[in-house]
């Protein structure tokens, strides 16, 4: 098994990236990860005021993948998703969905007991592991972790976690994947413009599939399918979902159009990623045993 440590950071998804290590498909791999903030806060005292923007939202990788050529949809599988024993949130004045309301900087340390973290040495909240940046190169330029898009990147959505696997379209050779930034837990939206961000280990199999076309990033759950789409807008965000699900349900699934359409205004979910970075983050969830109900199964 291969392990990257988190020595092996990057900030950008970009061609020009030389490559952590080289894998094989179907090989199990472990990303070690830092958190979004590379460890810099530590306790209540260390506020984001003093933090270092040039470490911030550090990804692990960027791992190439032997045999996989631009434009094919690579399946990220994730066996495991780790986190920490103690993550971190903050709340900034002028920034995320309450920016305007909130007046004093802070920072809040969560331990974590098992599966339970503790917010602010009282509140019990269960974990719920998940990474917020997760992506491939694109094919030309470069994308900074922080930006959500085609390419993945900061999505931050709360299905990319342990047991589910993600689809991405490689823009390069050997797709150079990595991840990093992630939440030991998350609401969907992430007001505060943070989860528990944590550091935290995830350990994945890559595996090209023959679904070429497939609407990606595109994730899947043992019980749903959803696509993922990045906009200036919630609006926008929300509207690129929605026509990649169906598109996905006419041209995979060979649901006429009207039908996928009614199916989805009847078992379908329309829910936010995220609301608060530069490109908002919408998702659209199916089921899948509506799915199998038209004889249509996810490559196994
Ligand atoms: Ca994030
Ligand atoms: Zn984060």
């Amino acid at each position: 098994m291969t392990t990257i440590s988190r020595d092996n950071l990057f900030f950008a998804f970009s061609a020009s990236i030389s490559p952590a290590a080289r894998v094989n498909q179907g090989d199990l791999v472990t990303l070690e990860t830092h958190d979004c903030f590379e460890g810099q806060l530590q306790t209540k005292d260390d506020l984001i005021t003093n933090l270092n923007w040039d470490h911030v939202n550090p990804a692990t990788g960027p791992v190439y993948i032997e045999g996989v050529q631009p434009g094919d949809v690579l399946r990220i599988e994730l066996v495991e998703v780790e986190v920490g024993p103690q993550s971190s949130m903050v709340a900034i004045p002028g920034e995320g969905a309450l920016g305007s309301l909130i007046t004093e900087m802070e920072t809040t340390i969560l331990k974590r007991e098992g599966d339970v973290l503790i917010f602010k040495d009282k509140i019990r909240v269960p974990k719920k592991p998940m990474i917020g940046v997760i992506g491939v190169a694109p094919a030309e330029g470069s994308v900074a972790n922080g930006t959500p898009g085609p390419h993945g990147g900061n999505m931050d959505c709360t299905l990319i976690g342990q047991g589910n696997r993600v689809y991405f379209t490689a823009g390069v050779e050997g797709a150079l994947f990595g991840a990093g930034d992630l939440h030991a837990a998350m609401g969907d939206g992430e007001i505060v413009v943070c989860g528990a961000e944590t550091p935290g280990q995830v350990r994945f199999r890559p595996q090209v599939v023959q679904m070429a076309g497939l609407p990606t990033p595109f994730v899947e759950t043992p019980d749903l399918v959803a696509v993922i789409f990045s906009a200036e807008s919630v609006d926008a965000a929300a509207q690129g979902a929605i026509e990649r699900m169906a598109d996905f349900l006419t041209r995979f699934v060979s649901i006429p159009l009207n039908d996928a359409g009614m199916l989805m205004s009847l078992v379908g979910q329309l829910k936010f990623c995220q609301v608060v970075d530069p490109l908002k983050t919408v998702r659209f969830e199916f089921p899948k045993n509506v799915l199998q109900q038209y004889g249509f199964e996810m490559p196994a």
